[in-house]
């Protein structure tokens, strides 16, 4: 395997204090090598090996590939019109995740399978090197099995999220579709998922239907995430902790308890601006979580109704300027923070051993990417050292 030199850094994030400055561990005037799809050395530019191969970053800063750790992208048909509807004045609830999932039952293999793949390259295009994908649109047995069939081709981070919403069928009886998702829908979805996720929220799943879920998933080899106090301050926070998920998703109404909680464990603070942007609504407090010592992470929830946007630039704009993130704070939490939401140690950082996935940037600094909202910035992307 022949190695690659990355060359004309002006600015190097690698997200490794003990390679660079600040938390970001940005080193100026810095060269990279790629070997067998790992960084394999970092050092000043006049110092570099030479190589067979070399990309010139053209005085742009190079940053970690995005770690998108909350993506809903196996769905058929969007919600345009609800979104219309909600921007005249109509709120949001998440009753119109059944639109979807009537859309989705109803469409084929092949309608999905485009569709995940359609928004997978406009992730990558957008810097995005590694996405969770889940599934919560079918919410059948064969349905639920074969989005994470789909889902798996695109990606190792495939989630089980037949606890999205109690499906049209199971109306006024939700503690016997718990107990599908417990059953038959589990055993057919853990061959190809690697998390447990539940939507636990008022008109959702309650507390103990979470943790049946959750702990159903656990049993089944899954480990646990949660979509945790979105629209109500509920347990979900409370039972990620206690459960040692590796992430509580949304935390937009969080108590002081809950924050201690999150600070307090080794579960990640994972936040979704953009579902807060789609549908006008308060955004979380993330600088009340950082300086309480929690980890916070940064996705986008792209998903047809609440969310539907790819970009993780775009998710650190809004951190920084809705949520009073720091740019750096912003650009660690959409990369590192990702990863320990998705207990990876191999991505979000480009210290030696890391995988080489990482972004190059038309842009001097990282501070460009909250700077500059909605400009496309992304110049090249290099997926496991090998240019997209
Ligand atoms: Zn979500």
């Amino acid at each position: 395997m022949s190695a690659t030199l990355v060359r004309g850094i002006g600015e190097l994030v690698t997200n490794d204090p003990t390679v660079g400055d600040g938390v970001l561990g940005v080193v100026r005037g810095a060269a990279l090598v790629i070997d067998d799809g790992r960084v394999a050395w970092i050092g000043p530019a006049e110092d570099a090996p030479a190589t067979d191969r070399m990309i010139d970053a053209e005085d742009g800063v190079v940053v970690p590939g995005f770690v998108d750790s909350h993506a809903h992208l196996v769905f058929a048909g969007d919600r345009a019109a609800e979104f219309a509807a909600r921007m005249a004045g109509e709120p949001y609830t998440g009753g119109g995740i059944r639109t979807t999932v009537a859309a989705t039952r109803s469409a084929t293999d092949g309608q999905l399978a485009r569709n995940v793949a359609r928004l997978r390259s406009e992730a990558l295009r957008q810097g995005t090197t590694t996405i969770e994908v889940k599934s919560g649109y079918g919410l059948t047995v064969e349905d639920e099995e074969r989005s994470l069939r789909i889902a798996r081709e695109h990606t190792a981070e495939t989630t089980f999220l037949g606890a999205h919403v109690v499906p049209p069928e199971f109306d006024g009886k939700s503690d016997a579709y718990v107990d599908v998702v417990c059953g038959p829908m589990l055993a057919a979805a853990a061959p190809y998922a690697k998390w447990v996720d539940v939507f636990c929220e008022r008109g959702a799943f309650d507390a103990d239907q979470s943790r049946a879920v959750l702990t159903a998933g656990i049993a089944a080899g899954l480990q646990p995430r949660i979509h945790a106090n979105q629209l109500t301050a509920g347990a979900g926070v409370q039972l990620a902790v206690a459960l040692d998920a590796a992430s509580a998703d949304h935390c937009t109404h969080l108590s002081d308890s809950d924050v201690a909680a999150l600070a307090g464990s080794a579960t990640v603070a994972t936040l979704l601006p953009g579902a807060e942007f789609s549908t006008r609504s308060p955004y979380p407090d993330a600088r009340r979580l950082i300086d309480a010592g929690a980890t916070v992470a940064l996705a986008t929830d792209c998903n047809p109704g609440s969310s539907y946007t790819s970009s993780m630039p775009l998710c650190v704009a809004l951190a920084v300027r809705e949520m009073r993130m720091t740019p750096a704070e912003a650009v660690w939490a959409a990369t590192a923070g990702g990863a320990r939401a998705l207990r990876r140690t191999d991505i979000g950082h480009l210290g030696i051993g890391a995988r080489a996935d990482l972004v190059i940037l038309d842009a001097p600094s990282y501070l460009h990417l909250a700077y500059r909202p909605g400009v496309p910035l992304v110049h090249t992307v290099l997926l496991d050292g090998e240019p997209t």
